[in-house]
């Protein structure tokens, strides 16, 4: 299978109000540049340093997505260069994004990353302490809250991915719902799924999958 074969099968797979982010970690500029050329601009990496490496590299009018664990020390790198910060997962993360962000008159688009499952090895906030967490930030005028992101444990078991999608889908719509009571919330996103289980995660209402060996392998 080549990478248009199989971007051509994703993209069929899927509607179009959900966005493709290519995750495109440890992949070679001319295999990116591939995606771009398909007309992929969505672009997701889970490392500052190779995001950077790659950032000038590739040509297009790319929109980056930084999906991993984010060091507060590198928010500066990458402030005025990516579209939306998938994985923000601590209030320590938070203030430096807002600092950054008003340090250089940006609204810096962010989702939280929440740990839907519990699992202690999880980065993410626990779906009962998010409410809370919002409330900690809600006069941070550099950042917007778009919505939240999840990894789902790794599983032979289908149906327990599934709930750990339906439960942030349900809680995505309970904030939804109350987000005039915050200035910097504005509920757009949900970004679930990966090559293993976007399939379930777009039955489940997400409208971001993150897809890395689906699109290069
Ligand atoms: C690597 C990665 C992906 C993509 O995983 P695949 O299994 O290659 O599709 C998605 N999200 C995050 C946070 C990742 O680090």
């Amino acid at each position: 299978m080549s990478i248009e074969n199989n971007l051509d099968k994703i993209m069929a797979s899927k509607s179009k109000n959900i966005t493709l982010v290519a995750v495109t970690k440890h992949r070679t500029v001319d295999e990116i540049q591939r995606v771009v050329d398909y007309g992929i601009l969505d672009l997701g990496e889970n490392r500052v340093q190779e995001l950077l490496d790659k950032y000038d590299k590739v040509k297009g009018e790319v929109r980056w997505h930084l999906i991993g664990h984010l060091q507060t020390n590198k928010v500066k790198y990458i402030i005025d260069k990516v579209h939306l910060i998938h994985s923000v997962d601590s209030l320590k993360l938070a203030k430096e994004i807002n600092l950054q962000g008003v340090k250089h008159k940006i609204v810096m688009k962010i989702l939280i990353q929440v740990n839907v499952s519990g699992e202690e090895s999880k980065f993410g906030i626990n779906i009962n302490e998010i409410e809370s967490f919002l409330d900690s930030i809600k006069d941070f005028e550099g950042l917007s809250v778009q919505g939240f992101m999840t990894m789902a444990p790794y599983t032979e078991n289908i149906e327990e991915t599934r709930y750990v999608f339906r439960n942030l889908h349900d809680f995505c719509d309970k904030i939804k719902s109350k987000q005039s009571l915050y200035t910097n919330v504005d509920i757009n996103f949900l970004s679930m799924g990966m090559t293993n289980d976007y399939p379930i995660a777009i039955e489940e209402g997400s409208n971001l999958v993150r897809i890395g060996r689906g699109i290069f392998v």
